[in-house]
């Protein structure tokens, strides 16, 4: 197995694309599921913390260590099943996902979990139970991990698939494939009804599968994951749509978010079923204008759809959305069209680019990254933009607002020139987290909280609800080594009376 220890090898497992930055003295790269075991009991042994990294495409400092080693999933990067009639896949942790995606289209099927940046790993995205512009439709990670290979903290393997293991209540028993028991009470908090990325999931009666996903590698380190695919749509009608004034293009996506949430089922195309509504307001078109030419200058918006079509359906649904564009004064003529695979592609690339140049301008700037990731109710979803807007244009630094519209759910990035603004762009943050808290939504919806979000997550949940969490914590990794500092600080690991 290779180790690395030589400062210039290791740098880039110690920034991810927040910008964030972290030291370890080594990192290794198991190549089988044994590997990481003997890494792990050693680690657990010695009290040295490991941190996972996948490949650090993560927005909260996650995938970072503060100290100890790193273990790189990269070498594990097998498909190792894709069963087409039984429509699932085997994967190892360290699969890209967009290798991923290709391969399962091969054989008519797809894998529809879909976060903007496809350059991540299957691991990373099942431990931040990532999510994106198809969400809206398919919902997040955590609808199509079917089973789980988990190695503990203490070197212990459990095994977990999908509807065989249910907590009674609060109250969920784990047994490890070496007949342990591990009896843990869940937290008794109640997440919000939006898309939710914030801390573990809890729920009576839940699925133990599910305390993992989304657990940010803090209570185990996925070997081996077996997802859901389900069938290729036959086409998929991508359209990018300018409009003159941003309420226009806000009613157009509340229609569309109403017809399709009325039925909303996968692979129903009788009806408006998109599968997202991403949005891009007046500023975020400016930033990609230069490497964007066709966007048209007086574009104020734009909102970026999908849908799925088959021969049958693909008039009917181009006409009803030619319809809703046309009531809310869409910019027909200078809206782009996808006639084929490649434009659907560069739609897909124009929306991965906004975020990418955010990334790459914090990175520029030298700060660490200030972008909400906020959801909320769609009932208060108008209030909360107007709101959040107010803010970032009050504060005088320069910003812009995309997000997936569809799920209520805002990234909203200040672009901070100095450390004073950066400062001010964190007062900013806050408040936006409070606002959507006070809406009963979340302040993560898909990026999880990571190192840098853990006093927003104690905003939204109580300082009890994170002891909770620790507990949880504690009781899989009671020499507290694995992934420390993501979620919660280690500070409720170590101090009782916190
Ligand atoms: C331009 C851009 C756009 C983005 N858009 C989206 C988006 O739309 N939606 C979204 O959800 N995210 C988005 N992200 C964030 C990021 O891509 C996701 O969080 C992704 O899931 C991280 O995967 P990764 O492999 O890079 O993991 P990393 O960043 O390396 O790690 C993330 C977390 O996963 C844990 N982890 C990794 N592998 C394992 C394993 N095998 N077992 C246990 N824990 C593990 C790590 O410890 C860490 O806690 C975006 C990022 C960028 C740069």
């Amino acid at each position: 197995m290779i180790t690395k220890t030589n400062p210039d090898e290791i740098q880039s497992y110690l920034v991810d694309a927040a910008n964030f930055k972290g030291n370890c003295s080594a990192v290794y790269f198991p190549e089988t599921h044994d590997d990481i075991v003997e890494i792990v009991k050693e680690a657990n042994n010695n009290k040295t913390e490991i941190t996972v990294a996948g490949n650090r495409t993560g927005l909260t400092g996650s995938g970072i260590p503060s100290k100890g080693i790193v273990i790189s999933t990269e070498k594990l990067n097998r498909i190792l099943e894709i069963n087409k009639d039984k429509k699932y896949a085997i994967v190892q942790p360290g699969v890209l996902l967009s290798e991923l995606q290709d391969k399962v289209s091969e054989h008519g099927l797809l894998y529809a979990p879909d976060p903007t940046e496809t350059n991540c790993f299957i691991g990373g995205t099942v431990a931040t139970n990532a999510s994106g512009s198809k969400s809206f439709k398919y919902d997040a990670t955590r609808n199509f991990v079917e089973a789980l290979k988990i190695i503990l903290p203490d070197g212990e393997q459990l095994n977990l698939v999908r509807g065989e293991n249910f907590a009674d209540g609060n109250t969920l028993i784990l047994k490890t494939e070496s007949a342990k028991k591990i009896t843990i009470e869940l937290a008794d908090y109640k997440m919000p009804s939006t898309k939710n990325a914030a801390g573990y999931f809890s729920k009576p009666d839940m699925d133990a599968i599910d305390l993992f996903i989304g657990s940010e590698g803090t209570l185990g380190i996925f070997s081996e994951i077996k997802i859901r695919l389900i069938d290729k749509p036959e086409n998929i009608l991508s359209a990018v749509i300018f409009f003159n004034d941003e309420s226009s293009a806000l009613n157009f996506i509340d229609d569309l978010r109403l017809s399709s949430l009325n039925p909303k089922e996968i692979n129903n195309s009788e009806n408006i079923n998109v599968l997202g509504l991403e949005y891009f307001d007046k500023n975020s078109l400016k930033f990609l204008e230069s490497d964007y030419p066709k966007i048209p200058d007086e574009a104020d918006a734009a909102v970026w759809i999908e849908h799925e079509t088959n021969k049958e359906s693909e008039e009917r649904i181009f006409n009803s959305i030619a319809e809703s564009i046309n009531k809310h004064n869409g910019n027909n003529e200078k809206s782009w069209f996808a006639l084929n695979l490649k434009d659907r592609k560069g739609f897909q690339d124009f929306r991965h680019a906004v975020s990418w140049k955010v990334s790459e301008y914090i990175t520029k700037q030298n700060v660490q990254k200030v972008g909400t990731d906020s959801a909320v109710p769609v009932k208060h979803f108008r209030i909360f933009y107007d709101y959040i807007k107010g803010l970032a244009i009050n504060s005088k630094i320069a910003y812009l607002v995309y997000g997936h519209f569809g799920d209520c759910h805002v990234h909203l990035n200040l672009l901070p020139k100095n450390n004073d603004e950066y400062k001010i762009a964190r007062d900013v943050y806050r408040l936006i987290c409070q606002k959507a808290i006070d809406l009963n939504g979340t302040i993560s919806a898909e990026h999880g909280i990571g190192k840098l979000k853990h006093e927003y997550l104690e905003m939204m949940y109580g300082r009890s609800a994170i002891k909770q969490m620790a507990k949880i914590k504690k009781e899989l990794d009671p020499n507290f080594i694995l992934c420390i500092g993501n979620i919660f600080s280690s500070k409720y690991l170590i101090d009782q009376k916190l």
